[in-house]
């Protein structure tokens, strides 16, 4: 049993490595096609081969159907192509299935079967111009773009096409949504949660997530009445609290909020106690319990209620 195992193991080792061969083999026929002198390459300014992994382009975005330039192997419209030394054209990652099917590849077109000499593979230029020239639909027609473009001109169109599909601007922060790009500015204004928004009491610059709970506890934000009379845009108005200093009468503690009287802490109090808001860190106990404040275990809190802000100058 042992024995049978190892050997298994060398063989399957042996097939790798053959395998490993094959592909570096396959990997450099583009290379050496490509390397054709200067002279011999395309001087317009197409756009680079952007073939990887991809198959023809699909017959459909066509506004003529170049029938003459299907590609026989994936039924498309070539992309990139590349003619074989019996004359025959495919795409050039076509080609790369082609000779990736066997170590003895032949032309897959039905009437012709001839052997595939991987040096003799060369990029067909001309009819890749042909075929870059040829009028095409936008790829977002179906979203209401009706651009008829040269196949050419499609990734530069793309990048400003307002019915392609885009991310938010915010998807670094964590939005999701994909939007038509003349939309983008609508969503920003109005959907985004992440983009920035002004709070229209205090001119704070917050994301829109956190608006609402913002000018729940805005001090500029107007209330409604809390007792449900219906009178609502009523400005808060100022509570300050100072704690007296009964030594010197010069190191007063005080601090200002402007308290929301439709929370619970502050409104009309149903029972012995309403739920208890405060300044958190206002004094510390250990500064507290000084005699600078606590005097004949009394100490002095200072109310200041200003109400000037309620019914304006
Ligand atoms: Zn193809
Ligand atoms: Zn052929
Ligand atoms: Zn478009
Ligand atoms: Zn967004
Ligand atoms: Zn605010």
């Amino acid at each position: 049993m042992r024995m049978d195992t190892s050997c298994n193991l060398k063989r399957r080792k042996v097939l790798k490595l053959k395998i490993c061969n094959y592909i570096i083999i396959l990997m450099a026929v583009p290379f050496v096609v490509e390397g054709l002198p200067n002279s011999l390459k395309s001087t317009s300014s197409l756009p680079p081969e952007s073939c990887n992994g991809h198959d023809g382009y699909e017959l459909s975005i066509f506004v003529k159907k170049p029938t003459h330039y299907i590609c026989p192997v994936c039924d498309k419209v070539l992309r990139s192509p590349r003619q074989l030394q019996c004359g025959d054209r495919f795409c050039k990652n076509c080609v790369e299935k082609i000779l990736q099917k066997s170590e003895e590849p032949v032309c897959p077109v039905v009437d012709c079967q001839e052997t595939v000499d991987v040096n003799e593979i060369v990029p067909d230029h001309a009819v890749r111009k042909d075929i870059l020239a040829l009028d095409i639909y936008c790829e977002y027609r179906d979203n209401g773009c009706n651009k008829i473009i040269k196949l050419r001109d499609l990734s530069s169109h793309i990048q400003e096409c307002g019915y392609a599909e885009i991310d938010c601007i915010h998807k670094q922060r964590g939005c999701h949504a994909k939007v038509e790009r003349r939309h983008l500015a609508d969503h920003l204004a109005s959907d985004c949660l992440y983009s920035p928004v002004t709070c229209e009491y205090c001119n704070q610059s917050l994301s829109r997530e956190d608006l609402e709970e913002h000018v729940r506890r805005c001090p500029q934000a107007p209330v409604s009445c809390p007792n449900g009379c219906g009178v609502k845009d009523i400005p808060r108005m100022k509570v300050t609290l100072v704690l007296l200093d009964q030594a010197t009468g010069r190191r007063n503690l005080s601090d200002t909020f402007r308290p929301d009287p439709t929370s619970s802490s502050f409104k009309q109090p149903t029972g012995d106690m309403n739920v208890a808001s405060g300044c958190p860190l206002f004094v510390s106990q250990s500064v507290l319990e000084t005699p600078t404040y606590i005097k004949n275990d009394t100490l002095y809190i200072k109310v200041v209620v200003d109400t000037s802000d309620l019914y304006g100058p």
